[in-house]
């Protein structure tokens, strides 16, 4: 374990902010999480994975718990592949890693950035797949009583982009490990139009090899690498309104993207709304909106969590004022 005070904490944040923390704690087993973590109740405390999800607006005073549990093991059931990967793991070498093992249905993940601790908390999504879909259990450590706990997928109340782990369970647990149920059996999902556009146009068979090459080069085309420029991946998440909501701003911009959540619901496009208000490259100061991409907020070179929550605040009031649109944000602001 790490155990580490005035903690800068730039290498836990995509985004390339300089903030301290007052402890900055990496746990690298089980048993070290059953240890220290009771003895940190009631004080301020953050749980974080790479930060790739994550904006500091200022030093944090308290806590930041890290992960830093590895492992990856295959556990073949009839058609069933069993991959119990430890919460410190990054997410993208799980998916390469269980390709490499025949195990398949986490292909549409690829190249998502961030730990398996925070793809379980946070549902991660892409390509008409979520972990929610592929995840069987969770390991992990109750903070209150350090003792290990199994979570079933079922009690998790998985969302679009939402846990129990960012609300009830807020702070309660600490995951330790992940165990995704995948299959034997490649059956590709091509729902989305986009990756199916591009996978018709290629000339090889379609394998999950593929669909994981397209999707790793799809999302380089639009996604800034956060090596070059620090940006959070999707800064917004795209609303999910009353059908009735949709029909009406759909009689005035006919052209809008809206797609069918469930019989009362249905999803709209952040970045196209976004884009729709003008605001796709625009800048304020070393905070843009990317060029490529209008749903990503990037770094453009020193900017402060302060100006990336102004530039926050005037794309969310922009929508809101021509579509009375409420833009939630999906990158957690600290
Ligand atoms: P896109 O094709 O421009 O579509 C815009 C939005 O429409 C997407 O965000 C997607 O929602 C939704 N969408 C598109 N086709 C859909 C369908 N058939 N059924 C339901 N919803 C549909 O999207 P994009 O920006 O290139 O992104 C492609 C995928 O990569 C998306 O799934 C997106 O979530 C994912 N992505 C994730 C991140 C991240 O940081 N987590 C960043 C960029 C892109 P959903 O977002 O709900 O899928």
């Amino acid at each position: 374990m790490h155990d580490l005070p005035h903690y800068d904490l730039y290498p836990y944040n995509t985004f390339g902010l300089h903030a301290h923390c007052d402890r900055f704690l990496a746990i690298e087993s089980v048993s070290e999480a059953q240890t220290v973590l009771p003895t940190i109740v009631g004080e301020a405390l953050l749980i974080i994975g790479r930060g790739s999800n994550l904006l500091l607006t200022g030093d944090y005073h308290g806590t930041v718990v890290h992960s830093q549990i590895h492992g990856i093991a295959l556990d073949r059931r009839g058609e069933e592949v069993y991959v119990r990967c430890g919460s410190g793991e990054s997410w993208d070498e799980v998916v390469a890693y269980s390709l490499s093992h025949e195990a398949y249905g986490a292909e549409n993940l690829s190249g998502i950035p961030g730990d398996v601790g925070a793809a379980a908390v946070q549902n991660i999504g892409a390509y008409g797949c979520e972990i929610a879909d592929i995840l069987y259990t969770v390991e992990a450590v109750d903070i209150l009583t350090g003792q290990l706990v199994t979570i079933y997928r079922d009690a998790i109340a998985y969302g679009y982009r939402t846990s129990k782990f960012k609300t009830a369970w807020k702070n309660r647990y600490f995951l330790t490990s992940v165990t995704l149920r995948l299959s034997r059996v490649f059956t590709p999902n091509l729902r989305y139009a986009a990756l199916a556009r591009e996978i018709a146009q290629s000339e090889m068979p379609l394998t999950a090899e593929l669909l994981r090459s397209t999707i790793t080069a799809l999302r380089a085309s639009k996604l800034p690498d956060p090596a070059v420029l620090g940006n959070a991946g999707s800064f917004f998440v795209n609303p999910i309104v009353r059908r009735a909501e949709a029909e009406r701003l759909l009689h005035d911009y006919p052209q809008m993207p809206v797609y069918p959540v469930d019989d009362t619901h249905a999803k709209l496009s952040a970045g196209w709304l976004i884009e729709q208000c003008g605001w796709k490259g625009r800048r304020i100061g070393p905070a843009g909106v990317y060029p490529r991409q209008a749903l990503v907020i990037v770094n453009y070179g020193g900017a402060t969590g302060d100006d990336i929550v102004n530039l926050c605040r005037a794309v969310q009031q922009a929508v809101a004022e021509r579509f009375g649109i409420c833009l939630t944000t999906e990158v957690n602001i600290i």
